[in-house]
């Protein structure tokens, strides 16, 4: 029996997946025609949960349904849409894209003894010769005249040219990212100590944030940019709003990218489908354990919030830094810096158990660094209209004496440390 080699199908179907799929899974046409925006489930129906997903559909084929889950690649795309083995989805792909099977060891010497002589080119029987997968900045042209069964619709090869398109506009941003990050950080913010600073000084007041300017304008971590490029999904200018900018730095210290608040000019959230939005990041980086570093930890101990609002909050009422990570996901990876030997994690307690879990997953992942670790949940609770509670909640309606406050927790730290009972 021939065979289909992963990685020789995976080559060949990076950059034609917009055919493969439109060939191969005819009902999720819909999900093509509309690429990146949701439709309905072509395996559970519903109204609009899932979709492609548009920033790398071509390269890698994946989609998400947000009932049934996500599909990182084409293959798991193909195989949960036709409920198809991995071994099947190879077939149909090997098959659609024209691409030669290897041989068994069987057929192999079956020819061999025909022709008496291998006609076998180098590539395919030596191992470890089979084609790279390509990386993921790279979109092969399509190659369409080679496959069996083309469709020739004009909306196919349209989209087909749109997606190339976008793929290489994403290159050209992405190989600029890294000298627009410092760009905009160096050159186009200002120092939180500016006079020109007020939408985001009314934005912190509001929310009961206005402390230790001078401490935190040393960590460097918080800027303000007096009007900042808002861009929608297609990368369409929509307008230029005030901003908070803060630096997300990995744990050597490095810029990595920007966390940015967009505000009016009296300091609310800015009227825009995300106010709050984290720059990509650029290739070669790795956000992975960064944040917003709000403050020096002193005497080995150090809180670490999700947004900066929370963090800035905690801070205040415990005078022990706190430092952001903007989210959920980021939070699990956080690194603690060296030196210190207790984190306290003001966690967001969120009616989807979000914060509590990804707290939960920090705390294990410290302690097995030999990081003393302590979970502070607010304990007000979540009203009916409300998503969740974050400690940022807890200071605007309770105060500061809703905290533990800084003498308590070093004591509480201290003793916990030496033994003793709490
Ligand atoms: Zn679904």
């Amino acid at each position: 029996m021939s065979y289909y080699k992963a990685d020789k199908v995976r080559f060949a179907a990076n950059g034609n997946w917009i055919f493969i799929v439109s060939a191969l899974a005819p009902h999720a046409t819909d999900a093509l025609k509309k690429l990146g925006r949701h439709v309905s489930c072509p395996v559970h129906g519903g109204k609009d949960g899932f979709r492609l997903f548009k920033s790398d559909f071509l390269e890698t084929g994946g989609g998400v349904c947000n009932t049934c889950g996500p599909r990182h690649d084409g293959f798991e795309l193909l195989m949960w849409l036709n409920n198809w083995s991995f071994k099947e989805t190879l077939e149909a792909i090997g098959n659609f894209l024209s691409i030669e099977p290897e041989l068994s060891w069987q057929e192999k010497k079956q020819q061999h003894e025909v022709t008496n002589q291998s006609t076998k080119t180098a590539a395919t029987s030596k191992p470890g010769t089979a084609p790279k997968p390509s990386t993921n900045a790279e979109v092969k042209p399509s190659n369409v005249s080679t496959f069996k069964s083309v469709k020739t619709e004009a909306w196919l090869t349209k989209l087909q040219e749109d997606m190339e398109l976008n793929a290489e506009r994403q290159k050209a941003y992405s190989a600029k990212l890294e000298g627009k990050i410092a760009k905009i950080w160096s050159e186009e913010c200002l120092p939180i100590s500016s006079q020109m600073v007020e939408p985001m000084r009314a934005y912190f007041q509001n929310r009961e944030l206005i402390f230790r300017w001078a401490e935190v304008e040393k960590s460097d971590c918080l800027r303000f940019h007096p009007a900042l490029s808002y861009y929608d999904e297609d990368g369409n200018e929509v307008g230029k709003f005030p901003s908070i900018v803060c630096a997300i730095r990995d744990k050597k210290g490095k810029l990595i990218t920007l966390h940015r608040i967009y505000l009016t000019a009296t300091g609310m959230k800015a009227n825009v489908p995300s106010p709050k939005k984290m720059m990509p990041i650029p290739e070669n980086f790795s956000v992975t354990g960064a944040s917003i570093r709000l403050g020096h930890p002193s005497e080995g101990i150090l809180g670490v919030a999700e947004g900066v609002e929370t963090a800035l909050a905690a801070y205040r009422a415990s005078n022990i830094p706190v430092w952001a990570t903007v989210n959920a996901t980021l939070l699990e990876t956080f690194e603690a810096p060296e030196g210190v030997h207790t984190v306290l994690i003001w966690a967001d307690k969120d009616r989807s158990l979000t914060g509590q879990k990804s707290a939960a997953t920090l705390k294990a992942r410290l302690e097995k660094n030999g990081i003393q670790v302590f979970i502070l949940i607010p304990k007000q609770p979540i009203t009916a209209q409300e998503k969740g509670v974050d400690w940022n909640d807890v200071l605007m309606s309770q105060g500061k004496h809703a905290f533990p406050g800084a003498s308590y927790l070093r004591d509480f730290i201290s003793r916990r440390t030496a033994g003793g009972n709490v």
